[in-house]
């Protein structure tokens, strides 16, 4: 039966595929399709996990102490009960001969069914055996982990078409991290049960430019593994079993939007300019190195954001030392040719916890927490290694340094005491940087816009995080898709701090870029034009459609607007206000 489920739209284009069921323990192991012809070495690698674990269970029973309590003794039997019942492996080695899984995945798929089978049992004896299986299945998964040969590195990277049908990720929730992980992998779309518009989640699958809907509530209980899904990215809907005659329909619009997506790439190499001769420059925003190679292609005129906390949030690497992070910084310098690069520093906390490396001060989970800057001060060892691999690497190019969250002026004052000690410490070893590198803070939290001649008179240039200062300003968290409706980049309240940040920079000369996601949705580029921004930086799937927004206005014309838009206060003016300003 067709029926459909709505969320929010974060990522547009429209994906036709089947569901593939992600649960929590499947977001910790990787993701990949084995290479043709490779699913029956696979398959042995799940039984040879299957093996191990056999044995290190044997080891166990024999090695219990004689006085240990007789509980102990059974609990191994069962798992070994659970083990040997073949079952348990038949499916997923099915998973990896048809779909071509690899094995962690398809055990992890086959345990979610089981889990969800146990979860609809009433008696509490058998509904404790859920837990016995899970225990089991994770022992196999470290099993597997422990072959070392269940890396993404040795996995074979294909695209969509390879795959034969193409596979949309369901899922309760994924951390940013685990999306990028999907990065590399052959999926066409997401849903999610949970996340808003901006939450890191949706920023990362709209740079990955893959269709997305968060905040589908229940999605991942109603739509089942194997179900076809059309996801549609633009309008937030998903709808399970589609007919024919609705596929047809759905795709039509893929390839209309293909042609489009065709037509844009001739903006590529053109100036970009507004109608009445204003140069606007256009940045892009990336949580990978590589992404700089897109940046490039797409006429970005140099990196805004570089969000770097993405090398540190790893589940399963250690934190990077200050070689590593000099090599992937001075790899996004060496793409850019000698554009400027934001490297931010480290942002983890709220929605983006730090990998499992990390063993110091934990950030906080809330968004009011020990996020950003305030976390990298607590400490200052693993902030001064991060400012000198960005020194560092401003030696090969226009390296800069973004700080995020600053709100104090002691907060200030000790940034910069810290990265002269860096300066210093470099200078000690006898290791080249810039010493005249350019430090710049983004402007996020309304504090900071309030008293914005502190920024301006100690920063070399300034950058609104639009997706915080928003979340701080209206008091939303931004992740949380049940405050997701109050999350709104119109409030009067939101443009009358851009006016006020982007006019007095301006006014005192110091550049000032908007890097939130306002700035790469079209819908508000006129708007931002009207503000008297001329900086926008974005993420690169972006990029041509602000640019064709641009070319089409005239500067002059909406700034006589505008002030009409910023005295409305009630929406009925506001909505008034404003399609005069778009018209
Ligand atoms: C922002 O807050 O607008 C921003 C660009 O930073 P992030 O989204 O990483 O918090
Ligand atoms: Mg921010």
């Amino acid at each position: 039966m067709t029926f459909s489920l709505h969320g929010i739209p974060v990522s547009k284009g429209i994906a036709i595929g089947k569901a593939v069921l992600i649960s929590r323990a499947a977001l910790e192991v990787s993701h990949y399709l084995v290479e043709p012809g490779k699913e029956k070495f696979e398959a042995q690698k799940l039984l040879d996990a299957f093996d191990q674990v056999r044995q290190e269970l044997e080891q166990l029973r024999l090695g219990l102490p004689k006085d240990s309590p007789p509980e102990m003794a059974a609990f191994l039997d069962v798992h070994g009960m659970i083990l040997a019942d073949p079952a348990l492996a038949e499916k997923p080695i099915n998973l990896i001969r048809t779909q071509r899984l690899n094995a962690a995945w398809a055990l992890t798929t086959e345990l979610n069914d089981l889990l969800e089978q146990f979860s609809e049992i009433e008696d509490p004896y058998l509904k404790e055996r859920a837990n016995d299986i899970r225990q089991v299945a994770e022992r196999v998964i470290k099993a597997l982990n422990s072959q070392k040969k269940d890396t993404l590195e040795n996995a074979a990277l294909l695209s969509p078409s390879d795959v034969g049908v193409d596979s949309i990720i369901v899922a309760h929730d994924i951390a940013p991290h685990d999306m990028l992980r999907f990065k590399e992998h052959a999926f066409t779309g997401f849903v999610t049960d949970l996340g808003g518009k901006t939450s890191h989640t949706a920023i990362v699958a709209r740079s990955m430019e893959i269709p997305a809907v968060v905040g589908v509530r229940h999605a991942s209980e109603m739509i089942r593994h194997g179900d076809w899904l059309v996801l549609d990215g633009e309008r937030g809907v998903v709808v399970i079993a589609p007919d024919e005659q609705l596929l047809a329909e759905y795709r039509k619009l893929q390839t209309q939007a293909i042609k489009e997506a065709r037509k844009l790439q001739q903006l590529k190499h053109s100036r970009t300019a507004t109608a009445d001769g204003v140069d606007i420059e256009l940045f892009a925003n990336i949580e990978l190195p590589e992404d700089a190679n897109q940046a490039v292609a797409l006429g970005a005129i140099g990196v805004g954001l570089f969000r770097s906390e993405f090398l540190f949030m790893d589940r399963k690497q250690a934190m990077p030392n200050e070689d590593q992070q000099y090599l992937e910084y001075r790899r996004v310098v060496d793409l850019m040719h000698g554009l400027p690069v934001n490297i931010r520093t480290i942002d983890v906390g709220a929605d983006k916890a730090l990998g499992a490396g990390f063993d110091g001060s934990q950030t906080g989970t809330s968004p009011l927490g020990l996020r950003a800057i305030r976390w990298s001060l607590t400490e200052p060892e693993i902030f001064l290694t991060q400012l000198r691999a960005i020194l560092r690497a401003s030696a090969y190019g226009q390296a800069r340094i973004m700080i995020p969250m600053l709100a104090h002026a002691k907060e200030i004052d000790e940034t910069f005491r810290l990265i002269e000690k860096a300066k210093q410490q470099l200078h000690q070893r006898g290791q080249a940087f810039n010493p005249n590198i350019q430090v710049g803070a983004m402007i996020e939290i309304p504090a900071a816009a309030l008293v914005l001649p502190l920024f301006i008179n100690r920063f070399d240039f300034l950058s609104i995080g639009t997706n915080d200062l928003i979340q701080y300003t209206l008091a939303i968290d931004r992740a949380d898709n049940a405050v997701a409706h109050l999350y709104d980049p119109l409030h009067p309240a939101i443009l009358l701090l851009l006016d006020s940040i982007i006019s007095q920079a301006k006014r005192a000369n110091v550049p000032i870029a908007v890097c939130g996601e306002m700035a790469g949705d079209p819908t508000l580029t006129k708007l931002l034009l009207a503000l008297g921004l001329t900086d926008f930086s974005m993420h690169f799937s972006q990029l041509l459609l602000v640019k064709r927004e641009i070319l089409k206005a005239n500067v002059g014309l909406l700034k006589a607007r505008i002030s009409r838009v910023l005295k409305a206060y009630e929406p009925e003016d506001q909505a008034k206000a404003l399609e005069r300003l778009f018209s």
